[in-house]
C-alpha cells in the first residue's frame, strides 16, 4: 500500500449471524496488517424482532460490549480498539435507535440503509424481488432513505451510500433523478454534518465498486464532507479490505484525511503517502 494505514471501523461479529470469527481475531487480523485503529460495528438489533435474522438480538447487546470491551483492554498500547454499531436508518425505528444509542458511550454509530419499506434490497435471500422493479425509482428512494437518515443527526457516520448498486441494477446512465437525488443526499449530508462512509466492501459484491462510486466521492469532496474508511468485514481475513484502492480514490479528490471517533467526537486523520 503507498498509504499510511488508517482506521477501520467497520466489522461485525457472529452476533448478526452471516459473519464469521471473534473480536480478538479481527484485533489480532488488524494488527498483522499494520493497522494501529479499528473499531467494531455490529449490526444493531431493531424494534419488534424486525429481520432478526440478520442482526444482534437486543438481549446480546451486553455481550457484545463486554467482548469488545475486553479486547479493547487486552491490546491497548498496541491497537486502539473502538467501539460502535452499524443501526439501520428505518423510518419509525428513530426513538428505539436514540435510546439504544443513548445507553452506552459509543466511539461512533454508522447508519446505514438495507431497507426500502420492508424490502431488504441488499440481502442476496431477495434477489428476485428486484425482477421487474424500476431501478431508477429504486435508487431515488434509496437515496431520499439515506438523505432522511443523515437529517435525523442520529449516526456519525453514513455507511456504505450507494449500497443500492450491490447487486449491479443500474438506472439508466446519465439519469437526471438518479443525479439529483444523489446530490439531494449529499446536501443532506453536509447540512447534517455527517461523515461518510468509504467502504471496499462493493468490491467484494457483484457491482465490483467501492461504495461510494467515483463522482460521488468528488461531489462529496467540493462539499467537504469528511470521510471515515471500513472494510465492513464479515470475517477477520477481510480487515482492511482495499485501504489502499479506497485512500487512492479519496487522494484523487484532493482529501487530504479522514475521520476517526472517540466517544462521538469526531477528529482528523492525515491521508499519508509513503516514501517508497
Ligand atoms: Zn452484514
Ligand atoms: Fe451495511
Ligand atoms: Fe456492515
Ligand atoms: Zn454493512
Amino acid at each position: 500500500m503507498r498509504f499510511a494505514p488508517v482506521p477501520d471501523y467497520h466489522m461485525h461479529t457472529p452476533r448478526c449471524h452471516h459473519a464469521i470469527g471473534s473480536v480478538r481475531e479481527y484485533a489480532e487480523a488488524a494488527l498483522r496488517i499494520g493497522l494501529n485503529e479499528i473499531g467494531m460495528s455490529d449490526h444493531s438489533p431493531m424494534p419488534g424482532g424486525f429481520d432478526a435474522a440478520w442482526r444482534m438480538d437486543r438481549s446480546e447487546l451486553t455481550d457484545y460490549l463486554a467482548e469488545v470491551e475486553a479486547v479493547r483492554d487486552e491490546f491497548a498500547g498496541r491497537l486502539t480498539v473502538r467501539i460502535g454499531l452499524e443501526a439501520d436508518f428505518h423510518p419509525g425505528s428513530e426513538s428505539y435507535v436514540r435510546d439504544m444509542t443513548g445507553a452506552y458511550p459509543w466511539d461512533y454509530v454508522i447508519g446505514s440503509v438495507h431497507y426500502l419499506g420492508d424490502w431488504g434490497f441488499d440481502n442476496p435471500d431477495n434477489l428476485d424481488d428486484w425482477n421487474g422493479r424500476d431501478v431508477e425509482q429504486a435508487y431515488c428512494d434509496y437515496y431520499a432513505t439515506v438523505a432522511a437518515s443523515a437529517a435525523t443527526g442520529m449516526f456519525d457516520i453514513i455507511g456504505h451510500p450507494d449500497l443500492i448498486k450491490k447487486f449491479g441494477h443500474r438506472p439508466a446512465p446519465g439519469s437526471r433523478r438518479v443525479r439529483a437525488a444523489e446530490e439531494a443526499m449529499l446536501d443532506a449530508v453536509q447540512q447534517a454534518g455527517t461523515a461518510l462512509e468509504i467502504s471496499s466492501a462493493g468490491l467484494r459484491k457483484p457491482v465490483a465498486e467501492v461504495y461510494p462510486h467515483g463522482q460521488m466521492l468528488a461531489l462529496a469532496a467540493e462539499r467537504g464532507i469528511p470521510f471515515a474508511f471500513g472494510s465492513d468485514a464479515h470475517a477477520p481475513g477481510e480487515v482492511g479490505h482495499a485501504m489502499g484502492t479506497c485512500l487512492g480514490m479519496l487522494a484523487a479528490c484532493g482529501i487530504t484525511e479522514v475521520v476517526r471517533f472517540d466517544q462521538r467526537q469526531r477528529f482528523p486523520v492525515a491521508i499519508r503517502e509513503l516514501v517508497p
